[in-house]
């Protein structure tokens, strides 16, 4: 996105490994290394396979590699994971880590299990420009896009924690992606489809393209040319089924209308139900009336409809729909023969609504700062001379 800083490299000279292809891996490390061109190609490779197939931690522990090249690498590389800031887990089973990066920003990602599988809710902006009413990422400001190694690096932390590798294991417990955490991923085109690239790469990663899905508010102008280039799953937070209400909730929509939208839904060029993201808010979008409404607009589509019951944080400006309207609205839903499950809440009691815990873990950093201020003030006050000096006016 133009004007938005970049992470800074101030932190660290080294180069980041994370996030580059074999073949970018193969040129740094004959520019960089002096790696022979014969031999770059298959040491990329076998760094590749370290990265993502084995995903080690640490150069050295990357034993088929020779002595030297490690030593090279590791006077001239990092590997470029962020570090975990905390980790908290629901009594449902959903692990939420705030991650940090090396320039200090932080973001979210949310694993949630389920009986036969378990999806990894991945960021991909810190912050996030579009202050959507419902979402509290939304009340942050964006701060930077994160790059394709920090957006990879989530998804190794989350194996990590998981006990999920080599790559190759079939009893993974990280099977799906939904790339629905903080951030509009759209505004982040190019770093995003560089991570996802790794992600499906069954050298790398290896998660199929059937079990990823990429959520935008709607970015109409790159929503076709994703699905031509990663060929994912689609997911439309859509949320309202009239412009003026939807202006209001989903701000993007002044400049893409529902109508837009649609049309940009009907060209995706993926062979898949898309899947509309909407949030139950209590007497403002949950009427009889909006869920017709809702099976007008799809009408031809293939499609279902995600109800989501509205996860309140403090100072939220909405309340959750009541349970009976919810049954309601989705019973117009699926005579309409459109699947319209109602999401359960998961992970109520860690704050799993997107951009909570970040916004608990800074408040909670800036009481301890301004505890400690106040603690060094007062401390310096006891060392002034008691006639005068800093504080003796005070
Ligand atoms: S819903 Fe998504 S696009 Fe909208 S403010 Fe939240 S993170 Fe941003």
């Amino acid at each position: 996105m133009l004007g938005l800083a970049e992470p800074s490299a101030g932190c660290s000279a080294k180069k980041r490994l994370l996030g580059m292809g074999h073949l970018q891996l193969a040129q740094w490390l004959h520019d960089a290394l002096g790696e022979p061109l014969r031999t770059a190609s298959m040491r990329a490779r076998q760094l590749y396979h370290w990265l993502y197939v084995r995903g080690v931690g640490t150069i050295s522990e990357m034993t088929s590699l020779p002595k030297e090249l490690r030593l090279a690498l590791e006077n001239r590389a990092e590997i470029g994971r962020p570090s975990i800031v905390s980790e908290q887990i629901s009594r449902d089973g959903t692990r939420k880590w705030l991650l940090r990066y090396l320039d200090g920003q932080e973001v979210e990602t949310v694993y949630i299990p389920e009986e036969d599988r378990g999806a990894l809710c991945v960021s991909t902006q810190a912050g996030c420009s579009l202050s959507c009413k419902f979402c509290h990422t939304g009340t942050m400001r964006l701060a930077r896009n994160l790059t394709a190694g920090e957006i990879l690096g989530q998804i190794l932390v989350a194996r990590d924690a998981l006990g999920d590798w080599p790559s190759a294991r079939v009893d993974r417990a990280l099977t799906n992606i939904v790339i629905m955490g903080m951030g509009e991923p759209l505004l982040n085109y190019e770093n995003v489809a560089d991570a996802f690239r790794i992600v499906v790469d069954g050298d790398a990663l290896g998660i199929s393209r059937r079990r990823i899905t990429l959520s935008t508010s709607g970015i109409v102008p790159k929503i076709e040319r994703w699905g031509s280039d990663l060929r994912t799953g689609l997911a439309i937070s859509l949320h309202a089924v009239r412009d003026e209400l939807r202006n209001e909730l989903v701000p993007i929509n002044r400049k893409w209308p529902i109508s837009e939208l649609l049309q940009a839904c009907r060209r995706y060029p993926v062979n898949r139900p898309i899947t509309f993201e909407y949030v139950m808010l209590r007497g403002v979008n949950d009427a009889d009336a909006d869920a017709r409404e809702l099976v007008r607009l799809l009408r031809g589509l293939p499609a279902k409809v995600n109800l989501i019951p509205f996860n309140p944080w403090p100072g939220a400006p909405f309340d959750c729909s009541d349970p009976a309207r919810i049954r309601s609205f989705a019973s117009i839903i699926e005579a309409a023969g459109y699947p319209s499950p109602v999401r359960t809440p998961r992970g109520r009691d860690i704050m799993a609504a997107c951009g909570q815990l970040r916004t608990a873990a800074s408040r909670l950093r800036r009481s301890t700062n301004r505890a400690s201020q106040f603690a060094a003030a007062k401390a310096g006050e006891a060392r002034e001379p008691s006639d005068g000096g800093a504080f003796g006016g005070l």
